[in-house]
């Protein structure tokens, strides 16, 4: 790490790139770091997919699985690496402290579940000769933005025996895609005097997948090429029309991430919100050996649905996995478990907007994150007046300023937009219960929500030693 000298301002801070510090082997590593990242955002595109992935990789950086270590009848000391795997859409990744737990952890929390398209129950259905499938979308999302690009589908199907079957096409190279279509521009009259959230309505966003007709038999002449489509989907899966119903099956768009800019700068991708701040966390808490407070990494889902069920952040799911670490360091009780969450420190890793030249309007150009500015805090999100804010502590703040410039990570200060313009929300309210300590802070991004998302690749390399130095210094 390479101190920068030119830190120790904030206003300062706000008229630097990150891009100045780099000696040209640290610009080696940026560019490094997120050919890692690229590697993962372009086969994680399902909470489920990043949730098997981080255990793959966490594994092999010696993390074990709490679960065995319970049926084991083992026990939990100072150092080990630990996973929670809840439902295979949320995990908690544990490093255990030298320092009691009931000191508090320090948490990375961030979400891997990202705007979408999913498939209804009765999803299948043949309208004039062509094979569709009706969705209902996932989170915040401008749905003209869905039309007329190449999508993939993603997820899995279980049978009644409890087999899950998982499901990827459209993403090899000579794999099929599928998509929604959009209005040719010849007979759009109609459609482009409409406002743009009516353009594309909800119920339209119906996804074609074929037009072959079976050969016509003995049942008949009726949805023959629905007929089709079942056929091929039982020859490859081995599914029937029925097991829809027991399935989650995601439409998100197709293809690989790619670098954007002529300077190859940044990453245009599918799910950076949220999983450039999961990524970051990830490879953030893998660096840490022999922490003195307890480190953890959260990967929630249903963050873009509000954080709801029982894998958003909302369920008790992390607190029932802490009572069951305090019970396996040799001492649980209730009390302890409310000291280790009240006196933890949490960074809520969510992303940004970053100032976008062709929307200036909707930004407050003081108070905005920049890309390659790094690290972007934002002390309160909301909206109409910080409402539904967490709005963190002055004191916390001066906390991590002190930890950021001790490391030389580039970091920046914004919110979402200017006053009254709109805003939103992140997990952070939701530990803030607890009584810790939480702030925001994520990469900035162009496009956030869009089916393609782009961040700076500086951002995303000071993210990780932001949230890496959050661990070992907060
Ligand atoms: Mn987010
Ligand atoms: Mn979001």
């Amino acid at each position: 790490m390479i101190p920068d000298k030119k830190q120790g301002s904030d206003i300062m801070n706000n008229y630097q790139y990150a891009w100045d510090k780099y000696n040209q082997e640290e610009m080696d590593r940026v560019f490094l770091f997120s050919e890692g990242y690229k590697d993962f955002i372009s086969k994680c595109k399902t909470e489920r997919e990043c949730v098997k992935e981080f255990i793959a990789m966490a594994e092999k950086n010696g993390f074990r699985d709490l679960e065995t270590v319970i049926a084991e009848g083992g026990s939990v000391k100072p150092g080990d690496r630990l996973y929670a795997n809840n439902m295979g859409k949320t995990l908690a990744l544990f490093v255990i402290g030298t320092q009691p737990l009931e000191k508090g952890m320090r948490i990375l929390g961030a979400h891997i579940d990202s705007p979408r398209l999913d498939l209804k129950q009765n999803p299948l259905y043949e309208d004039t000769y062509l094979a569709m499938l009706e969705t209902h979308y996932y989170g915040g999302v401008k749905k003209y933005q869905w039309v007329a690009i190449p999508l993939a589908i993603h997820g899995v199907v279980v049978k009644k025996d409890g087999n899950v079957i998982e499901v990827v096409i459209g993403e090899e190279d000579d794999d099929p895609v599928v998509g929604v279509s959009d209005l040719l521009i010849h007979l759009a009259a109609d459609q482009m005097e409409k406002k743009l959230s009516k353009g594309i309505e909800g119920e339209d966003l119906n996804i074609c997948i074929g037009s072959i007709p079976i050969k016509a038999g003995n049942d008949g002449e009726k949805e023959r090429v629905k007929k089709n489509i079942l056929r091929l989907l039982n020859q490859k899966y081995g599914i029937t029309e029925e097991d829809f119903v027991s399935a989650e099956l995601e439409v998100v768009p197709a293809g690989k991430a790619r670098d954007y800019g002529l300077d190859r700068s940044m990453v245009m991708a599918y799910g950076h919100d949220d999983r450039v701040c999961a990524y970051t966390s990830f490879e953030a808490l893998m660096r840490i050996k022999n922490p003195e407070k307890t480190c953890v990494a959260l990967m929630v889902d249903k963050e873009e649905i509000g954080s709801v069920g029982a894998t958003g952040m909302t369920s008790r799911f992390f607190e029932n996995v802490l009572a069951e670490i305090i019970n396996l360091m040799g001492n649980y009780n209730e009390l302890i478990l409310r000291r280790a969450l009240a006196n933890s420190r949490m960074l809520s890793c969510d992303v940004s907007a970053g100032f976008d030249p062709n929307y200036p309007s909707v930004m407050e150009k003081r108070n905005s994150a920049y890309l390659g500015k790094g690290l972007t805090f934002n002390k309160y999100t909301g909206s109409r007046g910080k409402s539904g804010s967490n709005d963190a502590n002055a004191e916390y703040m001066a906390c991590l300023r002190a930890i950021m410039d001790k490391h030389g990570v580039s970091w920046q200060t914004a919110e979402l937009g200017k006053v009254d313009q709109g805003g939103g929300g992140t997990v952070a309210y939701i530990l803030a219960e607890y009584g810790m300590e939480v702030i925001d802070c994520g990469v900035p991004l162009h496009n956030m929500h869009a089916p393609w998302e782009v961040a700076s690749k500086a951002d995303i390399y000071e993210a990780m030693r932001g949230y890496y130095a959050f661990l070992m210094e907060a």
